[in-house]
């Protein structure tokens, strides 16, 4: 039983490093800490037992109440933009599996996400304790107002597109903060957008071209 284990493992970490080698560094992430925790967090524990199989492929997959764990290239990438380190404060919004939270997670100092499936919300608390990620408080709501106790943030990550950018978000930036968000209309491309704080005053960089579930707002 115990050797079971151990070859089921060593199949998943292998795929995990060939995922990591052919569709994060060839594809040009170059960030240390990204590519660890790339490296480190199991994908195959955060999909459904039906897409174990498919976790370390070159997409998004279904994760129930029609909503997908990103393709592991965008979640690399938003992360790398976002310019993570030890001393940080993440902001979450849409937590889904909370994969993107556990690879923040293994970088950053403390990550807050927040998820407006009840269902989706409990599973990822759950998830993220079994494994581990200490670091993470999953919150169940409408992410719209972002989460003003523990503001301000230096990085925010909205995984959801939305058609603008949610004010109470941009209020809860950091100074020298970075805020990541697909800008755009449900089942259209969306573009991913960099926004930065300095001084107070806010710059956009349009990033490239992407495609989200909608961000929902009550
Ligand atoms: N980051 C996730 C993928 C998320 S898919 C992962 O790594 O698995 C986008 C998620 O955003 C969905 O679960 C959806 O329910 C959630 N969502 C959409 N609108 C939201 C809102 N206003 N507040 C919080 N979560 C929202």
């Amino acid at each position: 039983m115990k050797e079971t284990v151990t070859y089921q493992e060593d199949k998943f970490t292998k795929a995990r490093n060939l995922m990591v080698r052919v569709q994060i560094i060839d594809r040009g992430i170059t960030d240390p800490l990204v590519l660890n925790a790339m490296k480190n967090v199991p994908r195959h524990l955060f999909v459904p037992q039906e897409y174990v199989s498919e976790a370390y492929e070159d997409g998004p997959l279904p994760i129930g109440y029609g909503q997908t764990i990103s393709q592991p290239y965008i979640v690399a990438y938003m992360t790398e933009v976002a310019d993570p380190d030890s001393t940080k404060k993440a902001l979450e919004i849409g937590t889904g599996s909370g994969y993107q939270a556990a690879v923040l997670a293994e970088i950053v100092n403390k990550v807050y996400t927040i998820e407006i499936v009840p269902e989706l919300a409990k599973e990822a608390a759950e998830r993220l304790e079994k494994l581990g990620y200490r670091n993470v408080k999953v919150k169940y709501g409408d992410g719209y107002a972002g989460w003003k106790e523990y503001a301000p943030f230096d990085i925010i990550i909205i995984t959801a597109a939305a058609e603008q950018i949610p004010q109470p978000l941009i209020d809860q930036l950091a100074e020298n903060g970075k805020l990541v968000i697909p800008i755009g209309y449900a089942n259209a491309v969306q573009e991913l957008m960099l926004l930065e704080k300095k001084k107070g005053s806010i710059t956009k960089t349009r990033l490239l071209s992407v495609r989200f579930v909608p961000f929902r707002h009550s």
